[in-house]
């Protein structure tokens, strides 16, 4: 039977220790804070952010959710951020995305400061990670890393092998994999014979957005599969095309009129070593992560 890799309690794991952190960080009279900007009224934006909103009162730490208009101009959300980089109790700044199609995201993106870069998404941040320097890593594949030492699942010398190459999840993943030493191969949609390359994976991370695509002949058994895709399924045809006779997805299907799958095929799980479900395996680091480095942020602005 394969293992199955607890995000939800990795993750819990993870809000504890930054608990702890954010308790010692007080006796120095530092409360390390995060601003969350949310603009306009986009539902699934809403909810990640209150989340976040949430675990910041959870775990001691400060926040400010500030929510411009959907009709806001690139021009006045610069503002919005240069008021941020200058506020000496905001160590985090996190922009919701996606932005209003007015906004050009990039501009945005690059006016955040680096040291307040809690996304990891500024290129200053992407290329200290690239050249091996300290840096805020992005959340969700610095998530990805966590869930492997703490499952104590090697990775030094291990061939990983990652589907997807956004700047946001795949890029980065292949970063901190290198970082830990593993050999690590990159595939994207042009990449030729994707099966042969997948079932070389002792890790293979997929982070594609397409629902179930890397099935269980792209798997080699024994292998840990790292499952980054958040896919909604909300029709009959698609929960039955991926989890018949599975009576738990049946009575959350009906219950909610939708359930998730990842990007890995449940059945590709069978042959796995260790396999992070969907829900419950990455996506509940993404967030412990943000936390995490909010504290970090707030630690290296002063040197701590
Ligand atoms: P993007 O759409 O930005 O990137 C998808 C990547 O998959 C691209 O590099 C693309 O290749 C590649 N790809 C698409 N089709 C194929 C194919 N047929 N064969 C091989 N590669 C392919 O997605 P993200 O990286 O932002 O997200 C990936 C998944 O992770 C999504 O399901 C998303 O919902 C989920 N996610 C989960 C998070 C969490 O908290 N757990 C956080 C962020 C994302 P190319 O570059 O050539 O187009």
């Amino acid at each position: 039977m394969p293992t199955v890799l607890d995000g939800t309690a990795i993750a819990a794991a993870i809000k504890q220790e930054v608990a702890e952190d954010v308790r010692a960080l007080a006796a120095h009279g530092v409360r390390p804070g995060l601003a969350a900007v949310l603009v306009g009224n986009v539902p699934a934006s809403e909810i990640y952010v209150r989340s976040k909103v949430q675990t910041c009162a959870d775990l001691g730490l400060y926040s400010d959710l500030i929510t411009p208009p959907g009709t806001v101009t690139t021009e006045e959300m610069l503002d919005v951020v240069a008021a941020l980089n200058a506020r000496d109790d905001i160590d985090g700044i996190l922009i919701q995305l996606p932005l209003p199609k007015q906004v050009e995201t990039k501009v945005l993106l690059d006016a955040v400061l680096p040291e307040k870069d809690v996304d990891g998404f500024h290129p200053v941040n992407a290329g200290r990670l690239q050249a091996g320097r300290p840096a805020l890593a992005p959340c969700t594949p610095a998530g990805v890393i966590e869930i492997l030492k703490r499952s104590h699942i090697p990775i030094s010398g291990q061939h990983a092998v990652i589907v997807g190459r956004s700047d946001i999840v795949g890029k980065p993943a292949a970063m901190l994999l290198l970082n830990e030493n593993a050999t690590v191969t990159i595939c994207h949609s042009k990449t030729r014979d994707l099966g042969a390359m997948t079932r070389q994976a002792d890790i293979l991370v997929a982070a594609i957005g397409r629902p179930g695509f890397i099935t269980a002949d792209m798997v080699k058994p024994g292998t840990t599969i790292i499952d980054v895709g958040i896919n909604r399924l909300t029709t009959r045809e698609e929960v039955d095309r991926f989890f018949a006779g599975d009576a738990r997805r049946e009575a959350t299907f009906l219950r909610r009129g939708s359930t998730l799958v990842g990007d890995v095929h449940p059945k590709a799980f069978e042959i796995a070593g260790a396999y992070t479900p969907v829900p419950g395996g990455v996506g509940p680091l993404t967030i412990a992560m943000l936390m995490a480095n909010t504290v970090r942020a707030a630690k290296m602005r002063r040197g701590l």
